[in-house]
């Protein structure tokens, strides 16, 4: 105990929660005081308080922390917060230019931790078609590179000489400015041959810093499949020691997650530098202009079929090759769902996806895009509620809450404590070392941030769906971004924006 804790007036108390802090493995009942951000007090004593919430019969957990979103706006972090993120990182894909974007960020204000790597698929853009430049600098969001995926020069040719240059000088900019590691979004730039990439694994390295890769092909069809890109990552996490982190394990592996977990799982017990993640759901989302779409093999390479294909904008189910490709050409920036497995009809495919959710030291992430208008282009607005013309893939929404909902309250597949643990703690052991400002999170310690959700472990669960994308989850009572009370008994404040910059160390 502290010297004077019981005398101190704290910002909030949360009061006689069950407490679960993932990292010490404390299990009981608390409580918490919170005070200038910071979380100050996990005690059993009554601590006094401006504002005390009793959270009797409520979990009090560190904020879930996505290693994967896409939507770093206003609408995306606050519809997150109810599936109790705090912290939504867009690695993959990142961005260009780092300064601009948390810039930007930081003028309007964020709900939730924000934060992003370096962009190369951004950098190889605007080096090898600057005329897709806008005064001569990439755009910091995710629709600048959803917008170029038609233009094939960037993404089907290899980078050599000049090009490679500056896509390399790009990067290192970024990799000075905080980056938070390199994103490798491979499979949109599938014509990059792997000297380019040894490149780019090489100033990873040099900045300590991981790379976070979508493999170059999305395909079980051998000799291009995702299973020979994953060997090839795995090398080049030994030849450069750079960390590699394998995105959305779930969905880039198809039907061949339980080979491609057997080379990761054998890469880390020979101590090489190998991390994943994945999200909940057997679905992903992405640009239908995108290479992997590529529809003269798309059925054999995923194995699914047109069925299985649905388009963002409208909701709208393809049923014939002809429908698919007139859409593709029409709208190659426009975001379609692809149904890989069916994990709540069929139990084959859900043991697929507890192959990759419940991988040990994995981080659950959503992959998240912003949301989408009814022209198919992404929303950057604040209105609230979700405005009713909007779309999305359910993940957007419910997310965490559905890992919370099936895998450790209706399937008791995880513990609470271990399924915390993959929601929040396993990004920052993930990220930690490149970016020593995750050491404060993921916990529910004394000292650490106060990003800290609190939900009833009854009632916790997602709602969306596939055809209901914005119904918000529910059990989510109260949460808390730095010290600030963002949502209040499932009540958003939407003047709160209580969001803070995750950067790595700034390199003059
Ligand atoms: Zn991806």
């Amino acid at each position: 105990m502290g010297t004077n804790k019981a005398n101190e007036i704290y910002d909030v108390v949360l009061a006689n929660g069950r407490v679960i802090d993932p990292e010490t493995y404390t299990d009981g009942i608390y409580n918490v005081g919170v005070k200038g951000g910071q979380i100050m007090a996990v005690t059993k004593d009554t601590l006094k308080g401006k504002d005390v919430i009793d959270v009797t019969g409520l979990i009090v957990s560190p904020g879930f922390i996505d290693t994967h979103a896409h939507g770093q706006n206003i609408l995306s972090g606050r519809v997150q917060a109810y599936d109790g993120v705090t912290t939504g990182l867009e690695l993959e894909g990142g961005i260009l230019p780092i300064d601009e974007f948390y810039d930007n960020c930081s003028k309007e204000g964020r709900p939730i931790n924000y934060g992003c790597s370096v962009g190369w698929g951004y950098a190889r853009c605007v080096t090898m078609c600057p005329e897709l430049a806008v005064n001569g600098k990439a755009v910091p969001e995710s629709g600048f590179i959803f917008g170029n995926l038609g233009v094939e020069h960037w993404v089907m040719d290899k980078a050599e000489g000049a090009d490679l240059e500056g896509i390399l000088g790009l990067v290192e900019e970024g990799l000075k400015q905080g980056g938070v590691g390199i994103g490798v979004a491979w499979g949109y730039a599938p014509g990059a041959t792997l000297t380019e990439l040894d490149e780019i694994w090489k100033l990873a390295a040099k900045y300590g810093r991981p790379t976070y890769t979508h493999v170059q092909n999305l395909s079980m069809v051998e000799p291009n499949s995702g299973y020979k890109n994953h060997i090839e990552l795995v090398g080049l996490a030994a030849a450069t020691g750079a960390q590699t982190h394998i995105c959305h394990l779930n969905s880039t592996s198809l039907r061949d997650i339980p080979r491609i977990r057997e080379v990761l799982k054998n890469a880390q017990a020979k101590g090489l530098p190998v991390t994943t993640e994945a999200y909940v759901w057997g679905a992903g989302e992405s640009g239908i202009g995108a290479a992997e779409f590529d529809p003269s093999d798309i059925r054999e390479r995923l194995a699914i079929d047109w069925s299985d294909l649905t388009l963002v904008k409208g909701l709208h189910t393809f049923s014939s090759k002809e429908e698919f490709v007139k859409a593709r050409t029409e709208g190659p920036a426009d975001q379609v769902i692809v149904h890989f497995l069916r994990e709540d009809d069929k139990p084959e495919d859900m043991a697929l996806l507890d192959m990759s959710v419940l991988y040990p030291g994995a981080s659950i992430c959503t992959d998240a895009l912003p949301w989408v208008q009814p022209d198919g282009k992404f929303y950057y607005g604040k209105e609230w509620p979700i405005p009713e013309n909007l779309n999305n893939h359910p993940r957007a929404t419910g997310n965490y809450t559905r890992f919370l909902r099936i895998w450790a309250r209706e399937r008791q597949v995880i513990s609470w404590m271990d399924a915390i643990r993959q929601a929040s703690l396993n990004a920052c052991l993930i990220l930690e070392e490149g970016c020593p400002q995750m050491k404060k999170k993921g916990r529910l310690q004394e000292g650490m941030d106060a990003d800290i959700i609190v939900f009833d472990p009854n009632t916790v669960g997602e709602k969306a769906t596939f055809t209901s994308p914005r119904e918000l989850s529910v059990g989510m009572k109260h949460v808390i971004v730095n010290g600030t009370l963002l949502i209040r008994d499932e009540k958003l404040d939407t003047n709160a924006m209580p969001g803070q910059a995750v950067r790595s160390p700034i390199v003059a």
